[in-house]
């Protein structure tokens, strides 16, 4: 079959890897000059990996992204990373059962409970029930109070916003049923990663159009899509199918001809952007070697900071260290607006409380900002979720929120094109 990928994100790029095995002849569209999605990283001079635009890892039972790696040769590093917590400025590790004994802002009998209830969360098989629930009512109830409203309640406002109350505990129970502490990262970085898979693809004849905006999709006798290349020109292209990757928002508005029934039930789903500041230092920032901190302080406009020079080595860097502030926000939310230097001055005296020094070893900053990051995993999103056959026929929709109950992540995105492609080569 001659197959059309809008999007070379992982999740395109893993169904043209298994299609174009298969013998299909294969063609990616992406509207970016590389590939690799929201995964992709940059470089800057002297570094000898790229870094991805947003903090990037994955877990060590991820077996969709390790099963590729091996398949393609790219070599995996695996490491114990530390994650902490910061609360009423004091830096505590919070990432295993014995880190959580020894949490200093809870009694031992609180401790205990909130041990408990997330053994009793990550054991638990039945998890198609808990869809029916909102993680924020039933999580105090089962580990205390205290506790959730002191470690949890500030990740779940930073994440969510003002969708906080909407979140299933099918959510928060897959997020603690995969969580490891030994953490996994692709060989020079998930750039990297994703420029092996295209350099597969092509292999097995496949062929990628960067800098190649779609900006129509229609379906005929044949499936057409119009691009935007280069210098503006346009073009069009015929399939037998074709698979599109971009979130549903994006789909939405390159398909005019789509039912309005069907506009409305995809229109319906949520999700949130993301910015991402990047600070260059010479110095360590997280001094105790934490590599995520998650900030529980009220107050704080951080939500997470994290130090992937703790994790990855400092030397792929040109020995900079690495620091990313991170923030999940509504598309209207004013530091989508903001420069880096704003921002930076908006965070400093909460990031000086962490390090009073950091300012001085400060050599460079990135600001990266995206309108989509985050799908909202309502109560109930197991049956929103659309099936992949689109009104328009051999057009399929296979992206971001297709995933669940899993918290979206290039090991699924990875899963997700393999299923893509399964079903296009038996429908
Ligand atoms: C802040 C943040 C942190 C994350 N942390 C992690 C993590 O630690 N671990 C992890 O595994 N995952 C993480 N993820 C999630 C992970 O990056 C995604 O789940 C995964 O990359 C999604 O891949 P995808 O191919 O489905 O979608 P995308 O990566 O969004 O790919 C879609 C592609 O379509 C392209 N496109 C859009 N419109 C058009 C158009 N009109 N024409 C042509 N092309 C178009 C886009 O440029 C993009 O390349 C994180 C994401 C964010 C934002």
């Amino acid at each position: 079959m001659k197959i059309g990928i809008v999007g070379a994100g992982l999740t395109g790029l893993s169904a043209a890897y298994k299609l174009s095995k298969n013998g299909h002849k294969i063609t990616v569209f992406e509207t970016e000059v590389k590939a690799g999605g929201l995964a992709v990283g940059f470089d800057e001079k002297n570094w000898e990996w790229s870094l991805e635009k947003y903090y990037h890892h994955f877990f060590i039972n991820d077996k969709f992204i390790l099963q590729l790696a091996k398949e393609i040769n790219h070599k995996v590093i695996i490491k114990r990373s530390k994650t902490s917590t910061l609360i009423n400025g004091t830096i505590s590790q919070l990432d295993s059962p014995i880190a959580l004994m020894k949490f200093p802002f809870l009694t031992f009998a609180q401790r205990l409970r909130m041990g408990i209830s997330l053994a009793l969360l990550r054991y638990d098989p039945i998890w198609r029930l808990f869809d029916r629930f909102r993680a924020i009512e039933v999580l105090p109830k089962m580990m205390g109070k205290k506790g959730f409203e002191m470690i949890w309640e500030p990740l779940f406002k930073a994440k969510f916003g003002k969708y906080v109350n909407e979140i299933s505990l099918a959510w928060f129970w897959a997020r603690i049923r995969k969580r490891t502490s030994f953490l996994a990262y692709p060989e020079g970085g998930f750039l990297m990663f994703a420029e092996n898979l295209c350099q597969k693809i092509r292999d097995n004849g496949g062929k990628f159009y960067f800098n190649s905006k779609i900006v129509k999709i229609n379906s005929k006798e044949k499936a057409t899509l119009e691009i935007i290349g280069k210098g503006g020109k346009k073009s069009t292209f015929k399939f037998d199918k074709i698979i599109v990757t971009v979130p549903s928002f994006i789909f939405l508005k390159i398909t005019p001809s789509l039912p309005l029934n069907y506009k409305k039930k995809l229109g319906r789903l949520k999700s949130l952007g993301s910015t991402s500041l990047i600070l260059r230092l010479k110095k360590t920032f997280l001094e105790d070697g934490t590599y995520w901190l998650n900030v529980c302080e009220k107050e704080s406009p951080l939500m997470a900071v994290v130090e992937h020079t703790n994790f990855m080595d400092k030397s792929y860097y040109n020995n900079e260290h690495l620091i990313y502030i991170g923030h999940y926000l509504s598309e209207d939310h004013p530091y989508f607006t903001k420069t880096k230097n704003d921002l930076l001055k908006k965070f400093d005296p909460y990031l000086k409380k962490i390090n009073k020094n950091y300012r001085k070893n400060l050599i460079g900053m990135e600001f990266f900002k995206t309108p989509f990051a985050q799908p909202i995993m309502s109560v109930g999103y197991g049956k929103k979720i659309p099936p992949f056959e689109t009104p328009l026929k051999n057009v399929y929709l296979a992206n971001i929120d297709h995933v669940f109950p899993w918290d979206r992540g290039t090991n699924y995105a990875i899963e997700l094109g393999q299923k893509i492609a399964k079903r296009i080569e038996s429908s």
